[in-house]
């Protein structure tokens, strides 16, 4: 059979939940039996989301194999639970950065080199790829941005060449639009949409399907209407309202219909029904009334949630494994440094510090470490999160009074988070950490070894600094457990206090592999430890 490609492009703005909606298309194509893959376009110049401020960008998303990607690759990877690779994300900064090598090199023989075909090759060459690096029979290709975007347009012109040299009937283009709401008259407007369109067939690309989402029920009248208007069979306009709980999103669609006209479109013929049930009782369990615990989430960039979109999701997966509801309290790091958000603190049932980069609200981290520490509040440390735990210990347990990371103080006589040896020469900023799966050994007798309840575990890093060693033994005395550690013994993967309900850290990521239904042991954990002290 031929490769199959489902080409997702969004209209009007950006954040209608393009990656949400692909993301739940690919799990209605699974269900149903089809090996899918997925690739996410993205039009930056960047070359890749590793450098970009998170304020700006969300959180950066790890994968296996280290690469640094887009926050929706995390929708993917939860919604059909697979895992993906470095096929699965590229942007403008890396083609055109492939070109430019290219070039240099004398590749070209002295040739013009142009978006037309240069740059459309490269960018074909890649989603070429996917393909041929998973088998997938069918590939879910998200372009990232909205059309109309002056960066998109060369990732549209390949889409369409594409479609000429797979064939018609091996594509299918899908996009999403905003349907906005006229706030005086309560009224949905469909003009934007029939814009967005028009400005897609303008590059030769005519959407076989519109799914519109606004905030309102959507009725069949304004369905007819973005059919007559953009050119789309009636039933190929999808009206999406949006979701109250974000893993409805797949539900909604299969109850749209949205499965059986990808493969009508397609040509395909499932092999399998779909099993929505383990979906609709997540969904049900979600809506539930429950008793609810507060955790306190303590970063740098609370203002901005999409930063933490993962810790959000895995504590929500392990909130429902408990059967209690999850509310975050985001809690600005360096506001505890000013003596300003120390109530929700004092009201948390659990606290979680999260990875972070910089000394900016470091101390604060640190400070929240502490009341953790001395109040017998469960912790749980992701990455930075356990570096701060650890220097806080130094500091106040082993009295090391200006213990700290060689990041934030590179004076310091007691680096007890420090830089490995194969780090320091390192200046370039992009893809140079520890990053992708590492393996860890658990120890037995342990929080975090009885939490996953195997020997060894395979987990996500992304860092530059590490516990240093020469502190071990005197951590250790003291009642810090290194309950993970690399199979080599070398590098210190997880920490636990022996004498507290669950103060529990990791080195590595944790929040990128829980999902949905296999929610993360660590989190799991946590939030078990919330439930207890909450008393519920
Ligand atoms: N800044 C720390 C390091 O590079 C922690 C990184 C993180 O939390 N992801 O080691």
């Amino acid at each position: 059979m031929a490769t199959k490609y489902l080409f997702f492009t969004g209209g009007v703005v950006s954040s209608v939940g393009k990656g949400v909606t692909a993301a739940a298309s690919g799990l209605l194509l699974k269900e149903r039996g089809f090996k899918v893959a997925v690739q996410k376009l993205d039009p930056y110049i960047n070359v890749d989301p590793g450098t970009m401020s998170p304020y700006q960008h969300g959180e950066v998303y790890v994968l296996d194999d280290g690469a640094e990607t887009d926050l929706d690759l995390g929708h993917y990877e939860r919604f059909i639970d697979i895992r993906l690779s470095r096929v699965s994300n590229f942007t403008t900064g890396q083609v055109y950065a492939e070109i430019i090598s290219k070039e240099r090199r004398g590749d070209y023989l002295g040739g013009t080199i142009q978006v037309i075909p240069h740059i459309t090759n490269e960018i074909k060459r890649r989603i070429g790829l996917v393909e041929k690096e998973t088998g997938a029979e069918i590939v879910i290709l998200e372009v990232g941005g909205t059309v109309g975007d002056i960066e998109s347009q060369p990732f549209l012109e390949a889409l369409r060449q594409l479609r000429n040299e797979v064939g018609r009937e091996n594509c299918l283009f899908i996009h999403v639009t905003w349907l906005p709401t006229i706030g005086a008259t309560g009224e949905i407007k469909t003009k934007p949409t029939q814009h967005s369109v028009a400005a897609l067939r303008s590059i030769g690309i005519s959407p076989n399907v519109i799914i519109a989402r606004a905030d309102q029920e959507i009725d069949q009248s304004l369905c007819d209407k973005i059919a007559l208007f953009c050119d789309v069979e009636r039933n190929a306009v999808i009206p999406m309202k949006t979701a109250s709980v974000l893993y409805e999103v797949p539900l909604m669609l299969e109850k749209l219909g949205v499965g059986e006209l990808m493969l009508e479109k397609l040509g395909l013929k499932a092999t399998r029904k779909p099993d929505m049930r383990p979906w609709k009782k997540l969904v049900e369990d979600v809506k539930k009334e429950k008793p609810s615990v507060n955790v306190a989430l303590v970063g740098k960039y609370v203002e901005l949630q999409d930063a933490y979109m993962s810790v959000r999701e895995a504590l929500k997966h392990a909130a429902l494994a408990n059967g209690v509801e999850v509310c975050i309290r985001w809690v600005h790091s360096a506001d505890l440094e000013k003596d300003k958000g120390w109530d929700v603190i004092q009201n948390a049932d659990a606290v979680l510090v999260p990875g972070g980069f910089g000394s900016r609200g470091v101390e604060g981290k640190i400070m929240a470490a502490r009341y953790a520490r001395e109040n017998k509040v469960p912790y749980l440390g992701l990455c930075l999160g356990m570096q701060v735990m650890c220097i806080e210990f130094a500091r106040n347990v082993l009295d090391l009074e200006d213990a700290n990371s060689s990041e934030f103080d590179r004076a310091t006589e007691h680096p007890v988070i420090d830089l490995m040896l194969d780090q320091r020469s390192i200046t370039d900023m992009g893809g140079t950490m520890r990053l992708g799966l590492y393996p860890c050994l658990l120890l037995p007798g342990t929080k975090a070894g009885a939490a996953y309840g195997v020997p060894r575990v395979d987990e996500r890093h992304r860092h530059r600094f590490e516990f240093n060693n020469a502190y071990r033994e005197r951590f250790k005395e003291h009642g810090m457990m290194f309950s993970g550690l690399s199979p080599d013994n070398r590098l210190v993967e997880i920490v636990e206090l022996r004498d507290h309900p669950y103060m529990v850290a990791s080195q590595f990521h944790p929040e990128f592999l829980s999902r949905p239904m296999k929610p993360h042991p660590l989190f799991v954990g946590l939030v078990r430890a919330a439930k207890e002290r909450a008393g519920k």
